[in-house]
C-alpha cells in the first residue's frame, strides 16, 4: 500500500487522485452487472469526495448505493494510482451503520458471533429442526430451501449444517510422535462457516499435518474473525471479536512456529484489516499488538507449500482422474498475493485445467449481498457459473468458505455438475491414495 491511511480516507485526497482514466470500470464486478457509472469505482469514489463536502447527504439513495461494492478490490488491482476503492467504501459504510442502524438479522448474526456458546446452542437446534424448512442436496452441496422464506427464494442452495461444530469435535492438542527435531506446532484458526458448516475442511487440515507429524493445537476459545461485521460497518462488534481475539492468540503464540487458516477472508481480515480498523479507530497500541500477533498467521496451503515437505510427500502418492479448476478467492490472490501454492499442491496428484478468468470474483459480496441484494450476486455468479461449466473440470477449488457458498449456488442455479471442495479436502483424500 503506497499511501498513508490518512491520505486513503479523506475522500476528497482520493478524489484528487483519480485521474477518471476509466481502467476499473470493465472490471469492477456492480459495473459488469449494474451498468451505471454510479455503481463503478469512479463514480463511487466521486459520491464520496461529494459526500465529505457537505453536498451529498446520506439517504437512503447513497446508502443503496454504496452498499452495493462487493468489495472485490479488483479495481485496487488494476488502478494506476492505487486507489482503494474497496476500503474507502468500509469506511463509509460504519457511518451508513451509524446513522440507519444495522439491521435486526444482522444484529442477531453478529451476536451469535461474538458469543460462541450461544452460537453452539442455535447451530444444535438448527441442525435438529432443518429437515424441516431444507433439504439435502442430492449431490451433497448443501441444503435446499423447500419454500421461499425471508430472503431466501425457494430452491435456493444454502451450506449445509453439522450436528457438531469442528472447535467441539477435536481435541485441544493433537501430538505427534517425536522427532528427531523437535516437533514443529501449529495452531488452527477455523473461521465460522468452516466450523459449524463444512466441518471437513477442519478434519482435512488435521490429518494433513498429522501426516506430516506436527504438533497440532486448536485454541477453543476463538472468536469470528470480525470480517462480516467489519464489511457491513458494525465498528462495535468488530472492535469486540478482534480485542478478544488478539489478547487470546497473544497467550499461546509464543509456543507455535505458526497459526493456519483455511479460509482466504479471515485470514486477509486477520492479517490486513485488523491493523487498518484500530489504525483508522486511532488504537495505536491495538494497531501494535495485531501486527505483532499477526506475523506468525498465515493461509493454510501458503505456509505449507512453503515450509513443509507436502508436496514431496504428494508426489509420492498416486494420481486422481477427477480434474481440478482453481477459482483464485479475492482475499486470497487480490489482497494476499496467494496463488501458486494451492496449484502447486493440488497438481501433485490432479490434472488441473484453469478456467478463462480465475480471478474474476465469484460475487459473493458479504451479508447486505447475499440478503438484500441478492439479485446482484446471482448475476455475478452467472458467468462464473459458464466459465466452470466450460473446463469440464470435475471439481472446482477455493481456499474460501464464502465462495463456497456462492460458487455451489451459482452452480446449481446454472445446473452445473462440478463439486466445490476447499484445496486442504482435496490433498487430505490424496494423501490416503
Ligand atoms: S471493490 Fe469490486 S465491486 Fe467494489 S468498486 Fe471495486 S471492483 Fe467494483
Ligand atoms: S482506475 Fe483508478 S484512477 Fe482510473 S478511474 Fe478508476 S479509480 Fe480512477
Amino acid at each position: 500500500m503506497s499511501k498513508s491511511l490518512e491520505e486513503i480516507f479523506n475522500f476528497q485526497e482520493t478524489a484528487d487522485d483519480c485521474v477518471k482514466c476509466g481502467k476499473c470500470i470493465p472490471v469492477c464486478t456492480i459495473h459488469q452487472v449494474n451498468p451505471d457509472e454510479v455503481t463503478s469505482p469512479r463514480g463511487f469514489i466521486d459520491l464520496l469526495a461529494q459526500y465529505q463536502q457537505g453536498n451529498l447527504e446520506l439517504d437512503k439513495n447513497a446508502k443503496n448505493i454504496f452498499e452495493s461494492c462487493f468489495l472485490c478490490t479488483n479495481c485496487v488491482e488494476v488502478c494506476p494510482n492505487d486507489l482503494a476503492t474497496d476500503m474507502v467504501i468500509e469506511e463509509v459504510r460504519a457511518d451508513i451503520a451509524d446513522k440507519f442502524g444495522i439491521a435486526w438479522f444482522k444484529r442477531i448474526a453478529f451476536y451469535l458471533l461474538e458469543h460462541r456458546k450461544v452460537m453452539d446452542v442455535v447451530m444444535k437446534f438448527g441442525f435438529m429442526f432443518k429437515t424441516c424448512a431444507v433439504a439435502e442436496d442430492d449431490k451433497g452441496r448443501g441444503l435446499r430451501a423447500r419454500f421461499s422464506m425471508p430472503m431466501v427464494k425457494k430452491g435456493r442452495l444454502l451450506p449445509s449444517m453439522s450436528k457438531v461444530s469442528f472447535l467441539n469435535s477435536q481435541p485441544e492438542e493433537i501430538l505427534a510422535p517425536k522427532q528427531e527435531e523437535k516437533n514443529m506446532r501449529v495452531a488452527l484458526f477455523i473461521g465460522c462457516l468452516a466450523n459449524y458448516n463444512y466441518v471437513n475442511i477442519g478434519d482435512s487440515l488435521v490429518d494433513i499435518l498429522k501426516e506430516l507429524n506436527i504438533d497440532i493445537f486448536i485454541p477453543k476459545d476463538q472468536l469470528c474473525c470480525g470480517a462480516p461485521a467489519y464489511f457491513t460497518g458494525a465498528v462495535d462488534s468488530v472492535e469486540r471479536m478482534t480485542k478478544a481475539n488478539i489478547e487470546y492468540f497473544e497467550s499461546f503464540m509464543d509456543d507455535c512456529d505458526a497459526m493456519l487458516i483455511p479460509e482466504a477472508t479471515c485470514s486477509a481480515m486477520i492479517k490486513h484489516d485488523w491493523q487498518v480498523f484500530f489504525k483508522n479507530h486511532n488504537m495505536p497500541e491495538w494497531e501494535a499488538r495485531a501486527k505483532k500477533v499477526t506475523e506468525k498467521i498465515h493461509m493454510a496451503t501458503a505456509w505449507l507449500d512453503d515450509n513443509t515437505e507436502l508436496q514431496n510427500i504428494l508426489k509420492t502418492r498416486g494420481t486422481f482422474d477427477e480434474s481440478v479448476t482453481y477459482h483464485d478467492p479475492c482475499h486470497a490472490r487480490k489482497v494476499q498475493g496467494i496463488y501458486e501454492q494451492p496449484r502447486n499442491l493440488l497438481a501433485a496428484n490432479y490434472p488441473m485445467v484453469e478456467m478463462s478468468e480465475p480471478n474474476r470474483c465469484c460475487g459473493f459480496g458479504g451479508v447486505t449481498m447475499q440478503t438484500e441484494k441478492f439479485h446482484f450476486a446471482e448475476a455475478a455468479g452467472k458467468p462464473k457459473a459458464a466459465m466452470i461449466k466450460n473446463t469440464k473440470a470435475h471439481y472446482v477449488s477455493a481456499e474460501c468458505s464464502a465462495c463456497k457458498v456462492q460458487l455451489s449456488e451459482a452452480m446449481n442455479h446454472a445446473e452445473v455438475e462440478t463439486i466445490f471442495k476447499n484445496p486442504v479436502e482435496l490433498i487430505a483424500e490424496a494423501l490416503k491414495k
